[in-house]
Parts: structure tokens; C-alpha cells; sequence
């Protein structure tokens, strides 16, 4: 079970964040204070922080840097108000990974939770691989196979597909793809996104023949959609 450290001072919000953690299979510890965090984070190893930087006690930042050197490994996620942008940049200096501006949507940070611990060394044991019709991901082994034939993928290719299999029949756009499978701060070119679905449809379309395997949609002007079953692709 993946360990999470939560640092917020904000009772309301803590409390929702522990328990929709919880909920989702997290292990977690909330903390209200920097001092507090600290000391948690010298006794357990987090693979994730989230972390308030308007503290009580020490400045969220310092927490941060602190933090960096205690948890080597762990995902640092910085929790800021849209007013607090220069926070961001310095926190993110400051050794954090990545951050979720206040008010924090649940679904999106549930969302980049999965995302970084999945490309973390956390473990997701016990998790069964996603089904699409003839198609398997198995996320924990990081292994698909397609009608019981091995695809080989690298790295960033199964990191894209297993992100489409997550919401299948579903538009994921191109901004959260960037976000999620290769940077949480993408501002350049996502031409390598087209590439690696060019890819993974070859490589999908060479294990099984089309009406076996589910299609990826390009959807222009968005992004992709993996399709159930039977489902033709759009165009693309
Ligand atoms: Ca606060």
C-alpha cells in the first residue's frame, strides 16, 4: 500500500483529503504543522507528500526543501492558492515535483496521485490489470498483452496506453496526456505524443488483426480516445 503524508492546516480540507485517500486504497498520515511533517516523514517512508505551503509554524517551502532531503524518492506536490504563483516556482526549485492549485478538484488529484505513483517505484500491487475486450494492461507487472500475445511497448508508450485504458470510450485531451504521461509542466511541442500513438497502434496492429483489438481515435483539435470493443476508429 503506497504511503501518503498530507501537510494542511485547513481542517476542512485536510479532512477531505484524508478520507477520499483513504478511500482510494492510500495509506495516510495527515499532519497540521510543518514541525509535525518533519518529524513523520523521519520515521516513515512516504512515496507521496502533499503539501499545504501557507503553515502555521515554518515556511511551506523550507518544509519542502527539507523535505526533498528526507524523502530522496518520495513525489513532492505542492497545494497553493491561484494567488500564490510565485510560491509555485519557488517550491518547485525547492525540490517539489509537481502542484494543484486551491481549490483542489478531487478527481484531479486523485488523478495525478495514480499518475506519479505509477511511473514512481511505489507498488500497486494487487491491482488487477484493465480488460478492453481482448486487450489486457496489467499496470503493477507493466506488461499488455492482446489476445494472449505479448505487446512489447517502451516505457512511455505503455505509459500512454495505460492512461487511455484507465477511461476507455473516453476523449482524454492532449494536455492532460502531456501532463500526465510525460511532464506536469509541458509547454513545448507534443508532436512525440502523435508519434508514440503512431507507435502504439502499429505495434498493437501487429499482435492482432484490427477487429480484434480496440482502436485509438484521433480526435482533432483534442486529443484521443482508446475505443471499447467493437467500436471503429475515428479518423486518424
Ligand atoms: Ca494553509
Amino acid at each position: 500500500m503506497s504511503q501518503l503524508l498530507v501537510l494542511e492546516d485547513d481542517d476542512t480540507i485536510g479532512r477531505v483529503l484524508e478520507s477520499s485517500l483513504r478511500l482510494h486504497g492510500y495509506g495516510v498520515s495527515w499532519v497540521r504543522t510543518g514541525r509535525s511533517a518533519l518529524a513523520e516523514a523521519a520515521s516513515v517512508d512516504f512515496d507521496l507528500v502533499l503539501l499545504d505551503l501557507g503553515l502555521p509554524d515554518i515556511d511551506g517551502v523550507e518544509v519542502c526543501r527539507r523535505l526533498r532531503v528526507t524523502l530522496p524518492s518520495a513525489v513532492l506536490v505542492i497545494l497553493t492558492a491561484r494567488t500564490e504563483e510565485m510560491d509555485v516556482v519557488v517550491g518547485l526549485e525547492a525540490g517539489a515535483d509537481d502542484y494543484l492549485t486551491k481549490p483542489v478538484r478531487l478527481a484531479e488529484l486523485l488523478a495525478r496521485v495514480r499518475a506519479h505513483l505509477r511511473r514512481g517505484t511505489a507498488e500497486v500491487g494487487g491491482t488487477p490489470p484493465i480488460t478492453i475486450g481482448e486487450l489486457s494492461v496489467d499496470v503493477a507487472g507493466r506488461r499488455v498483452t492482446l489476445a494472449g500475445r505479448e505487446v512489447r511497448l517502451r516505457a512511455r508508450e505503455f505509459d500512454l496506453l495505460a492512461r487511455l485504458a484507465e477511461e476507455p470510450g473516453v476523449a482524454v485531451s492532449r494536455t492532460t496526456l502531456m501532463t500526465e504521461v510525460w511532464d506536469t509542466h509541458w509547454y513545448g511541442s507534443t508532436k512525440t505524443l502523435d508519434v508514440h500513438i503512431a507507435a502504439l497502434r502499429r505495434k498493437i496492429g501487429e499482435v492482432a488483426p484490427a477487429e480484434r483489438a480496440p482502436q485509438i481515435s484521433t480526435l482533432r483539435g483534442h486529443g484521443y480516445r482508446l475505443e471499447r470493443p467493437g467500436v471503429h476508429a475515428g479518423p486518424g
